[in-house]
């Protein structure tokens, strides 16, 4: 295909970059990916721009940037030093005469963005010096200090206190719950190569995210941030397994305090798109922030049936294109329930799942599937269900039950 609009290009080419894709080709906006060729995105979309290659190689990056007029990411574990080489270096184009034309190419989110992102403990102390609530952190030196050092903050914190990786943390990997002091030389030998720090433990009532889109004209004035509806995002074992429009019992107020404050921390991170904000609710109504995603997230998927307008796949598109986005993201339909497929133990113990989905049917929900082209290994996201439906929350919680009811199953 030879595109006439501008080409975007992407980092990454998972499941997220393959659901950018689907919004991207009604729009009539090219996609070229870098990453493996046979990954999600590049399975739907086939063009002649494609990179086959890491997003963490630098000269593969800079040959993506060279065929394409905007970059963005689908995942934060890019090498932001290329980045920053190629915003105020620009990249050299191929020429027919091997003159050394040079262009500029955007880059959505700012590499600054994605370097302070990349590091969990850098992100929370920079979200404290934003007066934005956050659980109490600490630095851990590494080597022969990190024994002691871990002894003096179970006292400090007492137990259960969390152990996280500052780097290529994702879906709970890097992250080590520490229950007693029976733990500390196990989880010391475990993360003895790791940059790593201890985090108070947030004794929450649930977890809320929100998806919240930046545009802002291209002299940095008229900032805008437009929040979606708050969602509750359930964790098992430190994966995202389901997602509740609108949170089950808890107040509008609430839940417009949990919007408000994601646009606060989205307001402060350079860059346009989608950016999503996770966080904990205590018993006594406090939010705190747990961490930023600078891109579409899982929290996000059932966006494409409940704001079908503007889905946030379709929205960071918008929004990196520099184009109108709308001033308010209302749901279409009255609630909504997102069910993340993992793989089990089998290579099949999924399709259990899927067919349930299939077969089932009831006039007050309507049940969206939606597979990623990946094999399957046990806890990986390979494909999610979105349900929505025009009655209250809880009654679709209980409609939904016998498909909660395999997925359980096969996590076990
Ligand atoms: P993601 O896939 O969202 O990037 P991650 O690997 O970066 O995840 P976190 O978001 O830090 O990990 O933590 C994963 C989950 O672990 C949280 O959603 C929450 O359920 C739990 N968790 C994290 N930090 C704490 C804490 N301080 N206290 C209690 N639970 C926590
Ligand atoms: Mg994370
Ligand atoms: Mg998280």
């Amino acid at each position: 295909m030879d595109p006439k609009g501008p080409v975007i290009g992407l980092l990454g080419g998972g499941q997220l970059g393959r659901m950018l894709c689907e919004a991207a080709a009604p729009l009539n906006v090219s996609i070229a990916i870098l990453d493996t060729e046979d990954a999600p995105a590049k399975q739907i979309n086939q063009n002649s721009r494609h990179v086959n290659g890491s997003f963490k190689d630098p000269a593969k990056v800079k040959q993506l940037a060279a065929q394409c007029d905007i970059l963005t990411v689908e995942i934060e574990h890019i090498d932001t030093t290329v980045l920053e080489d190629i915003e105020r270096n620009r990249v050299a184009v191929p020429t027919a005469d091997d003159s050394r034309a040079t262009k500029t190419v955007a880059i959505h989110p700012s590499w600054q963005t994605l370097r302070l992102i990349q590091n969990k403990y850098d992100q929370k102390e920079r979200l404290r010096e934003w007066n934005i609530p956050v659980a109490e952190q600490t630095a851990i030196p590494s080597g022969d200090a990190m024994l002691t050092s871990m002894k003096k903050i179970s006292d400090r914190f007492d137990f259960p206190w969390m152990l996280k990786a500052r780097r290529d943390a994702y879906d709970g990997r890097g992250n080590l719950k520490i229950s007693s002091s029976a733990d500390l030389k196990q989880a010391a030998t475990d993360f003895a190569s790791i940059s790593c720090y201890a985090e108070r433990w947030v004794p929450f009532e649930l977890e809320l995210a929100v998806v919240v889109i930046r545009t802002q004209d291209r002299r940095g004035n008229a900032l805008r941030v437009v929040p979606y509806p708050v969602v509750e995002t359930i964790h098992e074992d430190s994966i995202c397994s389901k997602v509740f429009m609108p949170p089950r019992h808890v107040s509008t107020a609430t839940c417009e305090r949990a919007q408000q404050l994601a646009c606060d921390v989205v307001k402060h991170l350079a860059g346009q798109g989608v950016f999503a904000v996770e966080m904990f609710l205590t018993s006594s109504g406090d939010l705190l922030v747990n961490e930023i995603a600078p891109r579409v997230h899982n929290s996000g998927h059932m966006t494409i049936e409940t704001v079908p307008y503007m889905s946030q796949f379709k929205a960071h598109i918008t929004s990196i294109l520099d184009r109108a986005i709308p001033e308010k993201l209302e749901p279409s339909v009255a609630s909504s329930i997102m069910i993340n497929i993992l793989g089990g133990a089998e290579s099949d113990s999924h399709l259990r799942l899927i067919n349930k989905a299939k077969s089932m049917y009831d006039k007050d929900m309507e049940i969206y599937l939606h597979l990623y082209g990946k094999k399957s290994k046990p806890s990986r996201k390979i494909g999610h269900i979105t349900i929505t439906s025009s009655v209250g929350i809880e009654r679709l919680v209980q409609l939904v039950q016998p498909i909660v009811d395999v997925a359980d199953e096969i996590r076990r």
